[in-house]
Formats: C-alpha cells, sequence, structure tokens
C-alpha cells in the first residue's frame, strides 16, 4: 500500500549564495527596506505571544508597522515560552573555553545529525551573540558570578559553557522582557493586542496571506481580521502525544489549518523526547513535568545493575549502580544530547533496569555532586528545581536521587520555510518553534529559546520589508473581499459540525488514545511494521471521533470543549501526516530512530546517499500526500557519524 506520492519540485530556499560567514551580513546590506513612513501603510498580523510573537510583534511596531498580535491564553505572557527553565545559548566565549560562532554552528549541525540548512543554523549562532546584549538591555536577570561578569553552564551535545541562564526561569525572564518591550508598543498604539484569541483559519486573496479568522474565545464571536502579511508564532505541537511536556493549550492547529491552505509541512514527525522529564505515575495525567536539562551539568545517571530491583536508590552500593551515559559515552557523559540519552533510557527501561513503582525511570543522582561542591552551590545553581521536585513527588533530592524518564518534548519539524521565515504561501512566514528550520532532527538543549528570539528580533525585521517592500502602494486590505466570506463560513461549518456529532465519548479520550498510538509507535524509536498499525489506528480514531465525539455547549459562548476538539481534530490528521514521514524515511538520524537501521552498539544508522534531504509535505486534499525533498547541501562541514564516544 503506497502512504504518499512524490514529486520533484522545491520551493526556493532563498539562500544568498557566496561564503557561509558572510551570507547574512550580505542579506542584510542588500534586501530591499520599507522607510519609516512607509511602514506605517502597511498593517501585520502575527499571531503567537512567545518569545516568536512577542520578539516579531516589539520589533515591527517599533520600526512602524501596524500590528495586530493574537493568542490564546488570558495574558500575552502565558505563552508557553514561559516555562522554559534551563537557559538560552549564545556563542559568546566568556568562559575562553574554546567556544566560537563557527563551533556553536557545528555543535549545532552535527546535534541535529546533519539534517539542517547549513545557513540558517550559521545565522542563529552569529546572532546569539546580539540576543544577550539585547537581553541584558531589556533586563534580563541573567545568573552572575561573583565578580559580575554572567555566568554560564553546558547543555547536551556541547564540551563548551554557553548556556546564559536566569536560575530556572529562563524562558520567563525573556518572555518578560519581549513582553515588556511589546507592552511599550500597545501603550503607543502600535501593536492591538487580542488575548483569548484562537486564529481557525488564514485567508488568501490571490495566492497571498492576507488576514486571519479568529475565535473570540470569550464571546464565541468569529471575526475576522486582515493585514499585509501574516506571521505565524504558534509554538510546538508535542501535545500531540497527550503526555508531553507541554501546557494542555498548546496545539498545531494554525499551522495545520495553514498547511491545508498549501503551506508545506517539513519533517513533521522529528519530535524531540526529552530525557529528564518526571515519570508517568498513573492512567489519570494530563502532563509530565521537564526537569531541566541544566540539571545534567551535575547529576549522574544511573540504574541499579540488577534488573528489577527492589532496594532504595540509597542502599545500593557504587559497584551495582550502571552509570550508563558515562559508559557508553564516556566523551559527553550524563551530557549526551537528547535524542541519544532518551534512547539510552529507553533501552536500559526496557531491559528491566527501570526503577520507581511503574518501572519506567532512572536515576538522577546530585550525591557526588553536593560532596564535591557542598550543598549550599547546589542549591545556589538549582534550588527551585529541587523545590519543583519535592513539591510534586514528596522526595528531598538533595538526599535521595531525583526520578525521571524520557517524555515528548519539542517539536524540530513544523511548517517549511524558506531562509527568509517565508512559508511556501506567500506572505504567510513560521517563526519559533512552529517553523522547522534550525535543529535538524535534534535541537541542542537551549537553542530553542534562543531560535525563536533571533527569527522575531532579528531576523524577520529584515525578511518582511524585503516582502513588503512591493505592497507599499497596496494600501488597506478589506474584509469585505469574497476570500474572508468563504473562510468565515467554512471555519463557522467547521463548529457546527463538531457540535453537531453528539457523541459518547470526550475530546480528551480521543486525545488520549491518540497520544497513547504516538508514544508507542512514533516516538522515541520507530519501525515499519509499527508505523503503519499506528496509521490504520489514526484513521480509525479519526472516523470514531468524528461520529462518536461529544462537545457539550454551544458555539456563541465561552466553550473550552469546542476549543479542544477543534485542536484534537487537527491531531489525528496531522499525526496521520507524522507516521508517514517517519515511514518515508528509511533510515535513523538524531531523534529519529528506526529500528530497521541501527548500527551493531545500537546507534542511529544515518543514510547520506539517500536521505540527506529535507521531507516537505504538501497538502494533497483527501488525497495522499505529496513529497517533494529539498537537497542538503553542506560546503562547510563533513558529513560524519556523530560521535559522543570519544
Ligand atoms: C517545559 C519546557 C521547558 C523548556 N526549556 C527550554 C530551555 O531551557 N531552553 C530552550 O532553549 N528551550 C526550552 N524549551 C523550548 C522553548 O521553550 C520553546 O520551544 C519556545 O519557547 C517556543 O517559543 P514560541 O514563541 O515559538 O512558542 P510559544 O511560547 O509556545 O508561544 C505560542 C503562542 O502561540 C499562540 N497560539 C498558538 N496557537 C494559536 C492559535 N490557533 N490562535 C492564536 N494563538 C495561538 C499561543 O497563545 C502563544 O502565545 C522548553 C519547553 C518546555 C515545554
Amino acid at each position: 500500500m503506497n502512504y504518499f506520492s512524490e514529486k520533484d519540485d522545491v520551493p526556493a530556499d532563498k539562500i544568498p549564495d557566496g561564503p557561509l560567514a558572510g551570507k547574512w551580513n550580505r542579506y542584510k546590506a542588500t534586501c530591499r527596506l520599507v522607510s519609516f513612513n512607509n511602514k506605517k501603510k502597511l498593517d501585520v498580523i502575527v499571531v503567537g505571544t512567545g518569545l516568536a510573537g512577542a520578539s516579531a510583534a516589539a520589533t515591527l511596531a517599533e520600526g512602524g508597522y501596524n500590528v495586530k498580535s493574537f493568542c490564546f491564553q488570558d495574558s500575552a505572557r502565558r505563552a508557553h515560552s514561559v516555562a522554559a527553565q534551563g537557559g538560552v545559548n549564545a556563542a559568546k566565549n566568556y568562559q575562553n573555553d574554546g567556544d566560537s560562532v563557527f563551533r556553536m554552528f557545528y555543535d549545532t549541525i552535527k546535534g541535529g545529525d546533519f539534517r539542517s540548512r547549513e545557513a540558517n543554523v550559521f545565522r542563529l549562532a552569529e546572532c546569539s551573540a546580539s540576543l544577550i546584549d539585547q537581553a541584558v538591555a531589556q533586563g534580563v536577570p541573567f545568573g552572575r558570578e561573583y565578580g559580575g561578569y554572567i555566568a554560564n553552564r553546558s547543555f547536551g551535545g556541547v564540551q563548551v559553557r554557553r548556556t546564559f541562564y536566569a536560575r530556572g526561569q529562563t524562558g520567563q525572564q525573556l518572555l518578560l522582557g519581549a513582553y515588556s518591550s511589546m507592552m511599550r508598543q500597545v501603550k503607543a498604539g502600535k501593536v492591538e493586542l487580542h488575548t483569548r484569541h484562537e486564529i481557525l483559519d488564514i485567508v488568501l486573496i490571490g495566492g497571498k496571506a492576507r488576514g486571519v479568522i479568529a475565535r473570540n474565545l470569550d464571546t464565541g464571536k468569529i471575526e475576522r481580521h486582515a493585514a499585509h502579511a501574516v506571521i505565524l508564532a504558534t509554538g510546538g505541537f508535542g501535545k500531540i502525544y497527550y503526555l508531553s511536556t507541554l501546557a494542555m493549550g498548546c496545539n498545531g492547529s494554525a499551522i495545520w489549518r495553514a498547511h491545508k491552505k498549501g503551506a508545506c509541512m517539513a519533517n513533521p514527525s522529528w519530535t524531540q523526547i526529552h530525557p529528564t522529564c518526571l515519570p508517568q505515575s498513573g492512567e489519570h495525567q494530563s502532563k509530565l513535568t521537564l526537569m531541566s536539562e541544566s540539571l545534567r551539568n551535575d547529576g549522574r545517571i544511573w540504574v541499579p545493575l540488577k534488573k528489577d530491583e527492589i532496594r532504595p536508590p540509597n542502599e545500593i552500593p557504587e559497584e551495582e549502580r550502571d552509570y550508563y551515559l558515562e559508559r557508553r559515552y564516556p566523551a559527553f557523559g550524563n551530557l549526551a544530547p537528547r535524542d541519544i540519552s532518551s534512547r539510552a533510557a529507553k533501552e536500559r527501561i526496557d531491559e528491566g533496569h527501570g526503577i520507581g513503582p511503574l518501572k519506567n525511570g532512572v536515576y538522577l543522582d546530585f550525591k557526588h555532586a553536593i560532596n564535591e561542591y557542598g550543598k549550599e552551590t547546589i542549591k545556589e545553581r538549582y534550588g527551585n528545581l529541587f523545590r519543583m521536585y519535592e513539591k510534586i513527588t514528596g522526595v528531598d533530592a538533595y538526599s535521595q536521587p531525583m526520578k525521571i524518564s524520557p517524555a515528548a518534548h519539542f517539536s524540530m519539524g513544523g511548517l517549511w520555510v524558506d531562509y527568509e521565515l517565508s512559508t511556501s504561501i506567500s506572505g504567510l512566514y513560521a517563526l519559533g518553534e512552529c517553523n522547522f528550520s534550525d535543529h535538524g532532527a535534534n535541537r541542542l538543549g537551549a537553542n530553542s529559546l534562543l531560535q525563536a528570539c533571533i527569527d522575531g528580533y532579528f531576523v524577520l525585521p529584515y525578511t518582511l520589508g524585503n516582502y513588503l517592500a512591493d505592497d507599499i502602494k497596496t494600501g488597506p486590505i478589506s474584509t469585505d473581499h469574497p476570500a474572508f466570506d468563504k473562510a468565515e463560513v467554512e471555519s463557522r461549518e467547521l463548529l457546527d459540525r463538531l457540535l453537531s456529532i453528539k457523541g459518547t465519548r470526550t475530546v480528551d479520550e480521543f486525545h488520549k488514545e491518540l497520544g497513547k498510538i504516538m508514544t508507542d509507535k512514533c516516538s522515541v524509536s520507530r519501525s515499519e511494521i509499527g508505523l503503519k498499525e499506528a496509521i490504520s489506528q489514526i484513521r480509525n480514531l479519526r472516523n470514531s471521533f468524528w461520529n462518536d465525539v461529544r462537545i457539550p455547549g454551544k458555539s456563541d459562548k465561552v466553550n473550552s470543549e469546542l476549543e479542544k476538539a477543534g485542536r484534537v481534530a487537527d491531531y489525528l490528521e496531522l499525526a496521520e501526516l507524522m507516521c508517514i514521514d517517519a515511514l518515508s524515511r528509511n533510515e535513523s538520524c538524531g531523534a529519529h530512530f528506526r529500528e530497521e537501521y541501527q548500527t551493531e552498539d545500537g546507534e542511529a544508522l544515518r543514510n547520506d546517499q539517500d536521505f540527506a534531504f529535507l521531507s516537505l509535505w504538501e497538502h494533497n486534499g483527501e488525497n495522499q500526500p505529496i513529497l517533494h525533498k529539498e537537497k542538503l547541501k553542506f560546503k562547510e562541514v563533513k558529513l560524519v557519524s556523530r560521535d559522543y564516544k570519544k
């Protein structure tokens, strides 16, 4: 059975010519600009107020554009970026430990298992230093050394210290910076902020994105908003796994609906499974809590050597412990990248060495670090994380190891974008976690806050100008255009259809079942048989959803079940594409570990000959999706197998 068809053409990547190190500067020096006086004639919609959306809205408005900003939360600063704990990377080389823009670029390309574009990744590393300056200027309280210098720590997959942090609240503090800048523009009348609004559809006029259909979540009112360009910064869709580190509201609906309107998705199945989350403890959870990766700087990960061990951890002597990351990956040890660490944990758990009541975890132990540095130092570094752990589990991690386990966390895949962050729909841009752009098949820790900020503060303001330079004479876009009529009717029909089903099962039941299929068959490891089973199960589940879901209430009032239903309906489609994407890639790379393609010692076996490309998926209505392959060109780095052992 065929699950997809293929076509040869690919949208242009728009990567500037010339040496890698000069590409971005050359782009900035030669792109078209919109003058300050013309910017006020142009309207831009920014969906999302996380780090990507808020930084974009603030910067575009500061530059002179009229911005409309949307989020579904009751406050813009509740966007999920607020949850990020560990840190943000930058090649400042404050530690003088060998860091440089090139090394950061190389670590990121290698960390992503050579499945990202050199030019995008280089730009990320190049702009990273400016982000720290920007954030410091906004008052972000980064952790500091005794003498006042900003402190750094390490995250997985690197051997230098380039992670800047604000205790365990880096996302929140960065977001407060971006949010404050955006609110300054709200006050100045340049940003019109619409909280508690959900985007239901993207409106295209003449093939260009010219607006959105939104639902006011407090009144149920359907609204039309027009603009010269639409920016999606709607975050990750890891909640498709139900149990994940993301908040319940995180969703893929805006990007999925954009996909159905013509925007390609890229590598949708590449999902990061984070190794340091709290293990599932029962059937009634809706979320798994992340314990920041920063803990792996000082914590040592181990499992008992004996299978089905029942002794408490402190009674298991050193010689009966398996520090499996240190054993398998001596050069990086506990700081092996996330994909590798998650897989290694799963392997030990599957072999019967898992710990905890459900035997689904591994230990993260601070005993040695406390002996070496003292409890006070460890408290200073991670105090709030230890407090959080104790609040949730009742266990004091200063005296006993934490229990951790892998969980779905981050979407490396997302809307395909070119170098300018434009999707394959003209005038529709995607920033931050909702695009696929910089992380390849595995994101390095602390690179995501960075990417979201770089996209919004530094990249889009140039690339959008290059596009909008053509629109300075267009005049305002009217919401009376028939394209708005059609999109509004379709959005209303979708809501009515959902409400009319009046079945017997709740939205959450469907979401949970979908999450289980995805976790079992399209997560830490995948196989051809499992993926085919998953596709068939997802199709059945989708069918059952459209016949049997029960959504109480109406659409013209607050109705959180209706909100959830729309998101789960989209997840039920996106999940199928994720499985098809995973099935189509007959190699293992990064987080995409196909059981059929592994080395003798269980490491991912890449196939550069046949798969050094990005998978772009085109929606094809009721028919099979169409795969387009963007070949990856490597000029600066040599493709090698990823080795964290030496
Ligand atoms: C627990 C946790 C810890 C993390 N820690 C780190 C870390 O230490 N370092 C790091 O680099 N990364 C970390 N990450 C990842 C990082 O936080 C995210 O990738 C990043 O913050 C995403 O930012 P964003 O702006 O793209 O999206 P988000 O911050 O998720 O914002 C999405 C926005 O889109 C809006 N939205 C979504 N859909 C719609 C819709 N249909 N209509 C209207 N609005 C919509 C939401 O309301 C929200 O405003 C962590 C992630 C999690 C979950």
